[in-house]
């Protein structure tokens, strides 16, 4: 995991489950969204195939009664045209001759219901049948779908509809409405007006409606992926980008708590921290350690006779000999108006007498001049080293203090141990 996390990233774990929450809560909406979508897409198909199934049945309905209204209507019997039995039974004679020798045959309702039927069915269309629990025809006994709709048209229910998807030739849907006993039953079936008598059944072939809706259903499925993974994608890199700048930030806001205004070096308040650490260090490790006490000599005169700016472009001046003197290791604060520190580990005193010492001749040798009038300038130091006797950072400064106010006494620009 660290490795997927930019570095300042590991100091904010509030950050990390900050953005998991918040990951988690939009890939939440998003799936909400997208399951809603998915759902009302499959609800959609359903209702359209209910309203085709409804319009057809209202179409055999209103040709059923066309027919019924004429009582019938004849048919030429020509060559694939027979007479229907059925109606022998009920005693009509199906069978008329016209006066230009031409056999008429009739067909009622209920027979031109059965072969609209039957020739829709062959075109791919949709087909419908009615089905009844005592059947006149065999033809019309029904199957296991229309067993349970007549039972549930008996206990009251108005309709039934079931997808079957396993069907080979793809899915179909089945729809039925009960039949109730009207006028046009009477003359064939011994039943009342108003009683279920059979149902309509209807089936629709809508492999290409299914196949339709559950493209729409995948690129629902994809698009809420690509979401989700755009979504924390982004929130990762703007967070990610956040953590950076934050971690910037907190980093600029350290650089300068800890740096002198004036002259770059390091403030009062950061070196002496910095002075417990390493006498906690060096009291550990049994390492010796040093400092050095600096203070400009007659600084006051330099500021009353050149001006405060110009006292202010001494210290910089003195600060920037200071960095370049001493090594890598040693660190240099401003700790007052003009006076320095600096801690050197891991030191000898004999060593930091050579660093002071060096320092000293080179502010003395170096010239600094204001306006072509060149400008004494000397330094004073005084030096302590950890010694057994000191039980804190502040018996060491108190030490390297007394040190360079005994230089300032023996005359000044020298280094007392
Ligand atoms: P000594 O050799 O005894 O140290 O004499 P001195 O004049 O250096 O010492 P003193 O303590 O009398 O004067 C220090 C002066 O440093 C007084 C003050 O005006 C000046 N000073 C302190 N801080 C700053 C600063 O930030 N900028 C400038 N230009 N002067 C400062
Ligand atoms: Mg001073
Ligand atoms: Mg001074």
């Amino acid at each position: 995991m660290a490795v997927l996390w930019p570095k300042p990233f590991r100091y904010f774990s509030d950050v990390r489950l900050f953005l998991l929450i918040l990951c988690i809560i939009l890939s939440l909406f998003v799936v909400v969204v997208s399951f809603f979508l998915y759902e009302r897409t499959g609800n959609l198909l359903l209702q359209r195939v209910r309203e085709q199934a409804l319009a057809y049945a209202d179409l055999i309905d209103h040709t059923k009664m066309w027919n019924y209204d004429y009582g019938g209507v004849y048919v030429e019997k020509r060559k694939g045209v027979e007479s229907n039995d059925y109606l022998l039974r009920i005693g009509v004679k199906p069978d008329l001759k016209t006066t230009d020798r031409r056999t008429l045959t009739l067909r009622n309702h209920a027979i031109m219901i059965k072969e609209i039927s039957v020739r829709s069915e062959q075109q791919d269309g949709p087909s419908f049948r009615i089905v009844s629990a005592h059947p006149l025809d065999p033809a019309n006994t029904p199957d296991a779908i229309e067993m349970t709709a007549l039972r549930k048209f008996g206990q009251g229910d108005r309709e039934m509809s079931q997808l079957v998807m396993q069907n080979p030739s793809g899915p179909i849907y089945r729809y039925l409405l009960p039949l109730h006993a009207d006028k046009s039953c009477l003359e064939c079936h011994a039943t009342r007006i108003g009683d279920v008598m059979g149902a309509l059944s209807i089936t629709l072939t809508i492999s290409e409606l299914v196949r339709q809706t559950h493209l729409s259903q995948l690129l629902i499925v994809l698009a809420a992926i690509l979401i989700i993974g755009l979504v924390v994608g982004i929130t990762y890199f703007l967070t990610w980008r956040l953590v950076i700048n934050l971690d910037e930030a907190q980093q600029r806001l350290k650089r300068l708590a800890s740096t002198d205004e004036l002259t770059g070096l390091r403030n009062r308040r950061h070196i002496m921290g910095r002075l417990e650490e390493e006498f906690e260090r060096s009291n550990r490790l049994g390492e010796p350690l040093c400092i050095i006490m600096l203070d400009l000599d007659l600084f006051k005169k330099i500021n009353d006779t050149w001006g405060h700016p110009f006292g202010d472009h001494v210290l910089k001046w003195v600060a920037n000999r200071m960095n370049e003197v001493v090594r890598a290791y040693d660190v240099v604060g401003r700790i007052g108006g003009e006076e320095f520190l600096i801690i050197s580990p891991s030191t000898t005193l004999g060593e930091a007498v050579v660093l002071a010492e060096r320092l000293r001749e080179t502010i003395e040798q170096e010239t600094i001049n204001h306006g072509g009038t060149v400008i004494p300038l000397t330094i004073s130091a005084g030096i302590a080293l950890m010694g057994k006797a000191d039980i804190n950072s502040d018996d060491l400064i108190r030490r390297a203090d007394a040190a360079l106010y005994r230089a300032k006494q023996a005359g000044r620009n020298r280094v007392v141990v």
